[in-house]
């Protein structure tokens, strides 16, 4: 809006036709522009002025002028044709051409311009400031009548002085540009003063302003890049001041538009009075505003933002001394916006550590990442994130407007194939437009436009993900600039600054502030220190599971003993029940019906004593882990109980291909045995229906009774129509010896089986559970860890 012009294709324009700088000497008073080709416009050599004042271009040996603008005969009462080819003494008098050659001689004039003198008038015309500066071998005299200061002072060291004590009292960067604002309007008395910020994106944002009080409010408002195009952040980059002083100002050309001597166009980046693009009077004239200066504001060689100044009651020529102190003060500005800025940047930092810290130290005491979102402080505080999200033991944690735990799997899933989150030594992802990379991304701009994730473990399986809303959503639109009706010029509504803010929603829409640099950092140390205290956490825990896999041996050890030994005095009152059975059968059926019941029982404590020395042996044994294509194993296990299923009328369904899985073959073969087993035997259909496949961790979303640790994994399954399990008994059917049926129904068994599939599960890091319904069948779930996890 402020300095704009737009880039827009228009479709009349002929391709072939070249811009007019391309067809020849170019002037923009002669050739203007259409609104298609002002991005490429050269602004820097516009081969006009502003008519208020004259320009002559001398050599810079012999100080013969060269070239010389119309309006020569009105402002130095001599026509072009009478000054090109003679000397500069010509307009200035003897003394000012030693003047200016003395400036050129002592001073670095160079791209520098400079004031020399003042100029009595002849007749009774107004004095003229005369200044002066050199570029590519010539010199530059502009001449500007003299400005009536209003009471101004001469000295601008005392302008500036006052300016800058003010700015030292500045608390933040908010309070800093609004008192450049207040100092900047108080300096040249214009109707408004706005200080404009470029964002990362090149977008701008009015930070601040200082306006007169019947004027409508422009702070917080945003602007698309294109408004400022890129050959006049160029020209800000060079220069401190570009005033404007009166907007529907007469044009005056160069005469001749080329230098005659090198036959180009003159560079007049340095001119105070450098033609204005007819882009950008129109713009202002369509915001109603009929005098501007703009002021560069620059962190080293980089353009930070603008100090722009309107006026919307005529002409304001700004007298040459408040340029100077507004160019000094500009200058002074950009260097102490800087220090103030960095140390804004350091409160931002020690702010976010400090939170992180106080989250770290909160989750350390509570015993879990997620404390970190409980708060008070949250994983949001601190941050300008919208919301977060917190992966951690197979569960989301959220904070904020976050998507939801489907949305957040997917997301996540995505991230960790990422190239920069995979990174060794800095693993973080940060985008501030999600949907251009992430397809299902663009159902989410809403709530997260921006996506900063940092993983918190080796696998990427935990992460912190914090997230941005859309720009556009959170731009405040204050104010109507437009709120006074104009009419818009030649170039149509494209100039008005309602039509420039619908083009910066365009450019946002789906985007979100970006993530700046100090984020990025603190998210990786939060990660650090996460990990930190993960790591201590998990040495805890491997203490306690030594211990625990002592006892646990222990207790295999005392199984294995006791089941070993057991079993011999077992077989010898077997034997020797046999012995007294075969005897009594001679004394009474009575006695020979207690022994067989006697024998019995022994053949089911051996049966007994058997699956638990086989428990203990699960429990004891070495893993042989491979790369094992379990339809291979699934094939064996269905022979091994092809004698059960001679039983019953029976179909075991596998819908698709199984996958391989690294894990110990003849452990996951018995695991699909006394599966399948089961399934086998309780079930009482005509009919004993069995699908055995698998679900990959997208898939798995309505499995019920899934525990919340196996997310991320492959889940295999086994399905029956057989009796179910009511949900009560889900987990003791995993017991020792459990059973839920009599000792003779559907044919039997020890209660072992599942105690020794949840064993083998557990050896291989996995989990196991059901999903049943009683009378229809039950499907047993089962995980293998992940191959990568060994
Ligand atoms: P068992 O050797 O008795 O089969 P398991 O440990 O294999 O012992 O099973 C424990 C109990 O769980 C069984 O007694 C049975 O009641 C129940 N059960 C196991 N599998 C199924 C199934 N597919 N459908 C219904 N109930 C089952």
């Amino acid at each position: 809006m402020v300095f704009g012009r737009a880039r827009l294709v228009s479709t009349s324009q002929p391709a072939a036709e070249l811009p007019p700088w391309e067809q020849g000497p170019y002037s923009i008073k002669r050739h203007g522009l259409s609104i298609s080709n002002c991005d490429a416009e050269p602004v820097q050599t516009p081969g006009c002025i502003q008519a208020h004042g004259a320009m002559l271009v001398m050599r810079r040996d012999d100080r013969i002028i060269v070239q010389v603008s119309e309006n020569s005969a009105a402002i130095l009462g001599a026509a072009p044709e009478l000054l090109l080819g003679a000397s500069i003494s010509v307009v200035v008098g003897v003394t000012g051409e030693l003047r200016l050659r003395d400036l050129m001689a002592r001073t670095a004039t160079d791209a520098n311009p400079l004031y020399a003198f003042t100029m009595e008038p002849r007749g009774d015309a107004a004095p003229l400031d005369v200044s002066l500066h050199t570029i590519d071998g010539v010199a530059i005299v502009e001449f500007e009548p003299v400005a009536h200061g209003g009471g101004i002072p001469k000295d601008g060291y005392e302008l500036v002085k006052a300016a800058v004590g003010r700015l030292r009292g500045a608390t933040d960067l908010q309070h800093f540009c609004t008192i450049v604002a207040e100092e900047f309007r108080e300096l040249t008395a214009l109707d408004r003063v706005l200080v404009y910020k470029f964002h990362e994106d090149g977008h701008g944002e009015v930070v601040a302003e200082s306006r007169r009080d019947d004027l409508s409010p422009w702070l917080g408002l945003h602007y698309p890049a294109a408004d400022i195009p890129q050959p006049a952040r160029e020209i800000f980059r060079q220069l401190w001041i570009r005033p404007v002083p009166d907007v529907d100002g007469e044009l005056a050309e160069l005469v001749p538009l080329v230098n005659p001597d090198t036959g180009r166009a003159l560079t007049m980046t340095y001119c105070a009075l450098r033609g204005p693009s007819i882009m950008y009077t129109e713009y202002l004239r369509n915001m109603g505003v009929t005098a501007g200066v703009t002021m560069s504001l620059r962190h080293g060689d980089k353009l930070w933002g603008l100090i722009a100044g309107h006026h919307y009651s005529g002409e304001a020529h700004l007298p040459l001394p408040v340029r100077a102190a507004c160019e000094m003060l500009a200058q002074i500005v950009s260097l102490q916006h800087q220090a103030v800025e960095a140390q804004e940047f350091l409160g931002y930092r020690l702010k976010l550590e400090g939170v992180h810290q106080r989250l770290i130290a909160q989750a350390a005491r509570e015993g879990g990442l997620a404390a970190m979102m409980d708060g008070p402080p949250m994983l949001l505080d601190a941050t300008s994130a919208t919301g977060a999200a917190l992966y951690a033991n197979g569960r989301w944690s959220r904070v904020g407007v976050t998507p939801g735990d489907d949305e957040l799997d997917a997301l996540a899933r995505w991230i960790a194939t990422r190239t920069e989150f995979q990174s060794p030594t800095l693993p973080v992802y940060a985008t501030d437009r999600l949907a251009d990379a992430y397809p299902a991304g663009a159902s989410l701009t809403a709530v997260a436009s921006g996506v900063l994730a940092v993983p918190l473990s080796r696998s990427r399986r935990s992460l912190i993900l914090w997230f941005r809303a859309e720009t556009a959503q959170a731009i405040r639109w204050a104010g109507n600039p437009d709120d006074k009706p104009t009419v818009p010029g030649p170039h149509g509504m494209r100039l008005t600054p309602r039509r420039s803010f619908e083009l910066f929603l365009e450019s946002v829409t789906g985007r979100s502030l970006p993530w700046q640099s100090v984020e990025i950092d603190m998210a990786l140390r939060l990660r650090t220190f996460v990990m930190e205290l993960v790591l201590s956490h998990a040495e805890r825990v491997a203490d306690l599971n030594a211990e625990l896999v002592r006892s646990n041996d222990e207790l295999d050890a005392f199984a294995y003993v006791a089941s070993h030994d057991l079993k011999e005095p077992l077989r010898g009152i077997y034997k020797y029940a046999h012995q007294l059975r075969d005897d009594a059968a001679l004394q009474g059926a009575e006695q020979t019906v207690k022994l067989e019941r006697l024998m019995r029982l022994t053949v089911r404590m051996d049966s007994l004593l058997d699956s638990l020395l086989h428990f203990s042996r699960v429990g004891r044994m070495a893993l042989t882990m491979e790369v094992v294509d379990l339809n291979s194993v699934l094939a064996e296990a269905i022979e091994i109980v092809d004698a059960r299923r001679s039983e019953r009328r029976n179909e075991i369904v596998v819908p698709r291909q199984l996958p391989t899985a690294f894990c110990d073959r003849i452990r996951v073969r018995e695991i699909l045995t006394n599966l399948l087993s089961n399934a086998l035997k309780y079930n009482d259909k005509p009919v004993c229906m069995i699908e055995v496949g698998f679900a990959e961790p997208h898939e798995q979303g309505n499995t019920t009774g899934r525990p919340a640790g196996t997310r991320g994994l492959t889940a295999y399954y086994v399905r029956d129509n057989g009796i179910g399990i009511e949900s009560r008994h889900a987990d003791q059917i995993f017991n020792m010896f459990k059973r839920l049926h009599g000792r003779d129904e559907y044919g039997g068994g020890t209660g072992a089986g599942l105690t020794i599939v949840k064993r083998l599960v557990q050896r291989h890091g996995g989990e196991v559970w059901i999903d049943s319904v009683p009378g229809e069948g039950t499907t047993f779930w089962f995980t293998l860890a992940q191959a990568t996890e060994h």
